[in-house]
């Protein structure tokens, strides 16, 4: 019995030694290398080549590595009866919320309006924006984004969120469902996606959305590059609806040296690295759900069957 380790950058090697550190005793190998297939109850997988989750007779969980698993739904050879797990994680969600802090802090600051003026020696103050005076509108208010609303509460933000359940988060105002979404857009300044990457949020920052919020808002995107139609944010940019956004996810990544993003004076980006997974605090999950699936536990952090993540 043993885990197998599929993906395509230079981390199988890391992730092996921390596996094999954390827990001795359980077999670990690389997909790359001569491995028993029938042996293998798990599969570590990590935006994984198309096609390579098949032929192994005993695998009993698909665990991404990551909090996101849109990526194994697009491989159309993925055994659709195995479970899938993903990373829950409370390090994830604290880089992930110092991320998007820092971005809002230096929109409101104007921090990179001065780095520019600073490369062309312009010495002109400009009117800043105070915390207390923005909302922030977060579309999705699961594991990241719950925290990002309650570390954005404690700056003094007035705070926002939408999800496709109910929340009660101290402090957060919360919208439910598709017939809230307007209500929740009319009243959000700075817009932040945090949604799973799913066919009902794929396309979902359109020019229809951005048009309900109100004009100078700013938009942050940092779930998936396949939440934004590109265009559209570029449209309401160049109108002048929109003041500015903040990307870390692309629809192809890297971002292709010619995309009009990398130019665009109100796009300010970031190479999808807003928030990883540690192995040091990832690993110990791993093989929890491991030990589980040997003593026939139920598993932690299952991706629903049904809702895809
Ligand atoms: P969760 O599954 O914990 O939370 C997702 C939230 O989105 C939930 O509140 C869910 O509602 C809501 N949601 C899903 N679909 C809809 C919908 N159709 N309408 C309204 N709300 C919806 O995910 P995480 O917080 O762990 O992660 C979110 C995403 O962040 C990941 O899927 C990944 O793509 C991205 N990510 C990006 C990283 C980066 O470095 N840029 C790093 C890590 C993650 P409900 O609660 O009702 O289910």
């Amino acid at each position: 019995m043993g885990i197998v380790i599929i993906r395509q950058d230079d981390k199988i090697g890391m992730w092996k030694e921390a596996l094999q550190l954390y827990a001795p005793q359980i077999p670990v190998y690389s997909y790359l290398e001569d491995h028993p297939r029938e042996a293998i109850k798990m599969a570590l997988v990590w935006k994984h080549p198309k096609g390579t989750i098949v032929g192994y007779p005993n695998l009993e969980c698909i665990a991404s590595s990551g909090a996101g698993v849109d990526f194994l739904f697009e491989d159309p050879q993925l055994p659709s009866h195995i479970p899938i797990t993903r990373v829950v994680d409370e390090y994830l969600a604290m880089d992930m919320s110092e991320h998007v802090i820092a971005l809002i802090l230096a929109q409101l600051k104007n921090l990179y309006h001065y780095k520019v003026d600073q490369g062309n020696t312009i010495w002109k103050p400009i009117a800043y924006k105070r915390i207390a005076d923005m909302t922030v509108g977060i579309m999705g208010l699961g594991a990241l984004g719950s925290v990002l609303a309650k570390d954005l509460v404690r700056f003094g933000f007035r705070v926002q969120g939408w999800s496709g359940s109910e929340k009660n988060i101290k402090g957060v105002k919360t919208f439910t469902g598709s017939h809230a979404q307007a209500e929740f857009l009319q009243s959000t300044q700075i817009l932040v996606c945090l949604l799973p990457l799913t066919p009902s949020t794929t396309g979902i920052l359109n020019a229809e959305l951005f048009n309900q919020l109100p004009k100078g808002a700013h938009v942050i995107n940092v779930a998936r590059g396949g939440h934004l139609v590109d265009e559209d944010l570029l449209k309401m940019l160049d109108n002048g609806h929109l003041a500015g956004a903040c990307l870390d996810v692309y629809h192809q990544e890297p971002l292709r040296s010619d995309h009009p993003f990398w130019e665009h004076p109100k796009v300010h980006m970031t190479p999808h690295y807003a928030s990883v997974s540690d192995t040091n605090s990832v690993v110990p999950q791993i093989i929890e759900n491991y030990r589980r699936l040997i003593s026939g536990e139920a598993l932690l952090n299952r991706v629903s069957d049904t809702k895809k993540y």
